[in-house]
């Protein structure tokens, strides 16, 4: 009896496609890998299509990519998260979102209700963070709740709200989704939709946002290690969804005087492990409003692409969240003191206004 075919994951090629291949370019590599036994997995993006090669090294070694029509070139990649790793792209990528670029050396400010209440809250709230100078809202529809009982979101209404908030302020939206049916509404509304903590190793919600056009902003779950993080965004990179934005938002440690504690050194380790943008939330890890302003400094000065911020015009009044949620003196303030330091740090700050 022939012995079983063992596939190992870490032996691996990634072969990227010319932007003008043909699927006739794409079949043949497939064939040349299938020929030898090895597995071929297509990942379609928007702008290329890349071919993960798994199987037995020594054989994919020998084909001659390089030479097979509509090849670019071909990586070798050796870690288990490959389109994601540095190893198959060095640059680093820039996310676009509803035309503000997230990554490639600013520092973009996202901000806004952790859950949209009413029209009159959300409305209020993206008025104070776009005069503030952030450029992306958040709000959420559709809340996580570690209660049953708690407010769960307004769902569709929520989500007409934010679309109606856009036109308005001018701010494209980023809001979670947490159920893989919801995601068909959600996209065709938001700019950018999130991955919470707790669906971080939802690996069918992973593949259907894979799935879909929009961007997505993939948080690390609270029990994650930077590996697995990873590998959750290959989940949806593997699919054909290319724009992906990661965000540490503090795990759960044996520290009780914050919610989470902010992995703060996670930043340099994933972005010297992958090309991919990472953005701080200060405010799901502090937990408190005080934390929220120096963590966010910490965010910039350990070299994030940005944050995510909790604004809430009363806070005390908070359907959730309410303890870390910032007032809009608190914003205000936070931003002027972001400005100074940007200055001091040469980075730029990528407020309302800098879009592509
Ligand atoms: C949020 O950003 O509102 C949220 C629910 O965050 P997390 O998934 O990190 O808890
Ligand atoms: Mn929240």
């Amino acid at each position: 009896m022939p012995p079983p075919k063992v596939v190992r994951g870490d032996e691996s090629m990634i072969i990227v496609m010319r932007a003008d291949a043909s699927r006739a370019d794409i079949d043949h590599v497939v064939e040349r890998l299938t020929a030898i036994g090895a597995d071929a997995h297509v990942s379609v993006g928007q702008v290329r299509t890349v071919i993960g090669a798994i199987g037995d090294r020594t054989l994919i070694q020998q084909l001659p990519f390089e030479a097979f029509p509509g090849v670019e070139r071909a990586v070798p990649v050796l870690k288990p998260f490959k389109f994601v790793s540095r190893d198959f792209q060095p640059a680093e990528s820039v996310v676009t979102v509803g035309g503000v670029p997230l990554g490639g050396g600013a520092f973009t400010m996202i901000a806004g209700p952790c859950a949209v209440e009413s029209r009159e809250q959300l409305f209020t709230t993206a008025g104070i963070v776009a005069k503030g100078g952030a450029a992306i809202l958040r709000g959420d529809a559709f809340k996580p709740r570690t209660s049953p009982y708690s407010f769960q979101g307004l769902g569709k209404q929520g989500l007409e709200l934010l679309a109606e908030a856009r036109e308005e302020f001018g701010l494209p939206f980023v809001c979670e989704v947490v159920d893989p049916r919801d995601v068909e509404v959600v996209a065709s509304y938001a700019d950018m939709i999130r991955i919470g903590t707790r669906n971080m190793a939802n690996f069918t919600l992973l593949a259907e946002l894979g799935r879909q056009p929009k961007p997505v902003m993939l948080k690390r779950g609270f029990t994650a290690t930077i590996e697995e993080w990873l590998n959750a965004a290959e989940y949806v990179y593997k699919e054909g969804n290319h724009q992906i934005v990661l965000c540490e938002r503090g795990i759960r440690t044996f520290e009780s005087q914050t919610r989470n504690t902010l992995d703060i050194s996670a930043v340099p380790v994933v972005k010297s492990l992958s090309h991919l943008p990472v953005v701080v939330d200060p405010s799901h890890a502090g937990g408190r409003r005080a934390l929220v302003a120096p963590l966010t400094r910490a965010a910039m000065a350990v070299g994030a692409d940005g944050v995510m911020i909790e604004v809430h015009p009363h806070p005390d009044r908070a359907l959730c969240d309410s303890a870390q949620q910032l007032t809009t003196r608190n914003f205000q303030r936070l931003m002027d003191r972001m400005r100074k330091l940007s200055s001091a740090l040469d980075v730029q700050l990528g407020e309302a206004g800098h879009k592509e």
